[in-house]
């Protein structure tokens, strides 16, 4: 089976690699900036959108042109790759799976990509990294590359500079370990398993959220681009880039945990985005709820689920384990013991009480117990007996149901 990893790694760019490196990062953002206003001046007179092709051949027009000849200094792939992120932002965007592509701005996500793996050479034993028109570049070593190189990418947060390789290596399909469990992702607990266990949320960004207001007020008073102004906004900036390292970490630790011990993991198919998009609404649907909702939705994009849910899945995929998706239908309001279907079941967010049956469990255990049931009935239908990981069979879970005190 294949694997794909990317490591990560901090560059040490001597001064003219940082200069070099925030031009070609400038350089690409132009690039993309420019080809996107094109592409909606096409748009709004009516013509078709310009395919990869067409943009490169721009490029290359842009590079050779007077007036944005300082172009051509920038490495030809990287910018090209620019164009096909374009190209992918647009086809998302007609998918319907983002919003219209927006312009880049300076220090929002500062990277570029070189594509091709014959122009990088890696030198592991000597921590350094060949890349063209940069040279050879220093980095701080804490892992060893596994497999070939596939392509690269520069980048940089909170003022440092960061290279994550890309690879690609054959490995043996792992046969997974341990049982099947299902999870219920919340606000109070961030994941709670059907067999009981659960993880607290880190919420990272509350924790910080002081300092951020702090600095943010000091960088306003600031007269703009002045040298106080600068320092204040780099200040904030390293706020930023803490906050996502913690919850970076936060994640990574979780999703490791939960894919180490279970052949199979069912989730509700929320749709994340659907949910923290829905509360301000637009001015002709004002969204209901707002000032609730919009703490709802700063809680689940703090606690980042989409990130948590990508890690699970390939996290699980390397292990040759299960992540199965279920449509999130009464998994809170059904009775695990029963089977009866009721609002009244929830009696607070906490507690679940089954009106029927009597049946008291943690609400959110409740949830992963029909997640997982919903998960097996699924996977039943999609996958033949004669394949399914004996251990995914089991429902090991249920033992949730033995507890029924009826
Ligand atoms: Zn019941």
């Amino acid at each position: 089976m294949q694997r794909l990893q990317a490591y990560k790694y901090e560059l040490m760019p001597d001064g003219q690699q940082e200069r070099q490196m925030r031009r070609f990062a400038g350089s690409c953002r132009f690039v993309y900036n420019k080809a996107l206003a094109l592409q909606k001046e096409r748009y709004e007179q009516g013509e078709k959108k310009l395919g990869y092709a067409g943009l490169c051949k721009l490029l290359t027009e842009w590079r050779n042109s007077a007036e944005t000849a300082w172009l051509a200094d920038a490495p030809v792939h990287p910018l090209q790759q620019t164009l096909k992120d374009l190209e992918r932002a647009y086809t998302n965007f007609f998918a319907k799976r983002a919003d219209f592509p927006r312009f880049k701005k300076k220090g929002q996500s500062d990277s570029f990509r070189y594509p091709d793996p014959k122009q990088i050479k890696l030198d592991h034993g000597n921590n350094r990294l060949f890349l063209p028109k940069l040279g050879w570049l220093r980095y701080r070593n804490s892992r060893e590359v596994l497999g070939v190189v596939k392509n690269v990418t520069v980048s940089q947060s909170g003022g440092k500079w960061f290279v994550s390789i890309q690879t690609e290596r054959e490995v043996e399909q792992p046969i997974a370990q341990g049982g099947a469990v299902g999870i219920d992702m919340g606000i109070t607990r961030f994941v709670t398993l059907s067999d009981g266990a659960f993880y607290a949320p880190l919420h990272s960004f509350k924790r910080h959220e002081a300092a951020l207001r702090k600095a943010q007020q000091a960088m306003s008073r600031k007269t703009k681009f002045s040298t106080n102004w600068k320092k204040a906004k780099a200040r904030l900036q390293r706020i930023h880039s803490r906050i996502g390292n913690a919850r970076r970490d936060f994640l990574h630790k979780t999703s490791t945990a939960i894919s180490q011990n279970h052949a199979m993991v069912c989730i509700e198919d929320l749709q994340v985005r659907n949910m923290s998009r829905s509360a301000a609404g637009s001015t002709e649907t004002p969204g209901k709820n707002v000032r609730a909702k919009s703490g709802l939705n700063k809680s689940i994009l703090d606690q980042g689920w989409f990130e948590f849910r990508r890690q699970l899945d390939y996290k699980l995929a390397w292990r040759g384990a299960w992540l199965v998706a279920v449509a999130p239908q009464n998994t809170s309001r059904t009775c695990p013991c029963c089977g009866h279907v009721s609002a009244d079941n929830r009696k607070t967010q906490a507690q679940f009480l089954c009106v029927e049956c009597g049946f008291e469990e943690n609400a959110d255990v409740v949830g992963a117990i029909n997640v997982l049931r919903a998960g097996h009935a699924r996977f039943a239908c999609e996958v033949s007996g004669a394949v399914m990981p004996p251990a995914a069979g089991t429902h090991r879970s249920d033992s949730g149901a033995a507890q029924c005190l009826h």
